[in-house]
């Protein structure tokens, strides 16, 4: 579960990790009376959970009140486009206002499981910014990882990796060192996925700064954090993924085009997999589950099909619980309400699947039948191609 820059900086602050002073603001006026009480210059920061605010136009520094009311008016109510937004953007209803920062150094600094190495990394980097992926991708040399044995946790000489690797001075060894400990300290206490800070910086006055925050939490912990829970932010959810957790259908969103339901989330992977290999992506993970009926297989069609990147979709079902017959059914009624406009490749086998075949066969739609797994996906991918 991902958090707002505000609330993971709460939780820094928690931890002693120093961040700029500062507070959220939903509307104009309530951004001018933060200003006015931190004094100029400030940021004002859009909050939505991707990241690239900056170059997106989300992030502003005002250096008179006037540019404080304008940033204000600009950033709040827009629909904010970032790389990680996708072009619909995401619309911006609240704003962290903070003290602007003198900076000397931008660096990066995150902290995520490395499952290669079954340990927790730290990531970093002496140029942090704005412009990182370009660094990873053209100077990866520039991208320092250190890997801590969450059995044994982060020691002195880690610090030294880090903080050398960064060629750090040595007036800010000492606060850099504590607050990577309390940083990493945060992420394991809070069950983290992740945190990041881009940048982490050096102020001219050789103090150590988070000025972003991001925080992912494992969503299976959340429970364990109530004041996590309570940071959920409904807007910022999918609104396909909302309407799958209604009739308890499992649904991820993905980029690619091929929209999949199956049945079970080890087949859905391999589902997955496959459509990849013949040379497709997939729109979506989609597990019905192995009890579904037949109205949790219409509702988790009309789902995938409310994607309109999906130019076709396999059908892949193992019948178990979940007989043919009754997939059979939810696929007719809900092609049946809905204009069903993409082609549709089914596979299934198992019980009762000449009763699915002939209800499918029967319902006057056109679907299109495939013999084994690897077909399906090669039929599939040939209709989106
Ligand atoms: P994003 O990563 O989403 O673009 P950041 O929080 O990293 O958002 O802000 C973008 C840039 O804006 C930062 O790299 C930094 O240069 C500048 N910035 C952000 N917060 C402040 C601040 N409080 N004072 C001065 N500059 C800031
Ligand atoms: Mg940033």
């Amino acid at each position: 579960m991902k958090i707002h820059e505000y609330q993971a900086k709460e939780l820094f602050r928690k931890y002693d990790v120093p961040t700029p002073e500062g507070g959220v603001a939903d509307d104009v006026a309530q951004v001018e009376s933060i200003a006015e009480k931190l004094g100029l210059p400030v940021a004002v920061k859009a909050q939505i959970h991707a990241g690239g605010r900056g170059k997106g136009g989300g992030v502003k520094l005002a250096r008179a009140a006037e540019e404080v009311s304008s940033a204000a008016k600009d950033i709040l109510g827009m629909t904010l486009v970032t790389k990680q937004t996708g072009p619909e953007g995401q619309l911006v209803r609240k704003v962290l206002v903070e003290k602007g920062v003198n900076i000397k150094k931008e660096l990066y600094l995150s902290i995520i499981p490395d499952r290669d190495t079954a340990s927790i990394a730290i990531v970093t980097s002496q140029d942090g910014g704005m412009d990182i992926e370009e660094v990873a991708a053209s100077t990866p040399e520039r991208i320092i990882k250190v890997f801590v044995n969450p059995l044994i946790g982060i020691q002195g000489y880690h610090l030294r990796e880090v903080m050398f690797g960064l060629e750090l001075e040595k007036e800010v060894m000492k606060p850099f060192g504590q607050i990577l400990k309390n940083l990493y300290n945060l992420f394991v206490d809070y069950d983290c996925s992740m945190v990041e800070i881009n940048p982490l910086i050096i102020t001219e006055e050789n103090g150590v700064v988070a000025l972003d925050a991001k925080m992912d939490i494992d969503s299976s912990a959340v429970y364990r954090h109530p004041d996590v829970k309570a940071m959920h932010d409904p807007f910022e959810d999918d609104p396909a993924e909302l309407e799958a957790a209604k009739f308890d259908l499992n649904y991820i969103k993905l980029d690619g085009n091929v929209g999949n339901m199956v049945n079970g989330a080890g087949l859905a992977m391999a589902t997955m997999d496959i459509i990849k290999q013949a040379g497709a992506n997939p729109a979506n993970f989609l597990d019905v589950g192995g009890g579904a009926n037949a109205e949790m297989v219409e509702n988790g069609f009309r789902i995938i099909l409310s994607d309109p990147n999906v130019k076709g979709i396999l059908i892949n079902i193992f019948g178990g619980i979940l007989r043919c017959d009754v997939l059979a059914q939810g696929v007719v009624q809900a092609a049946k309400k809905i204009d069903l406009n993409v082609p549709v490749v089914v596979r299934m086998e198992g019980t009762n699947v000449d009763e699915g075949r002939r209800i499918l066969a029967e319902s006057g739609l056109s679907l299109i039948n495939a013999e084994n797994l690897a077909d399906a996906a090669q039929k599939v991918a040939d209709i989106v191609a």
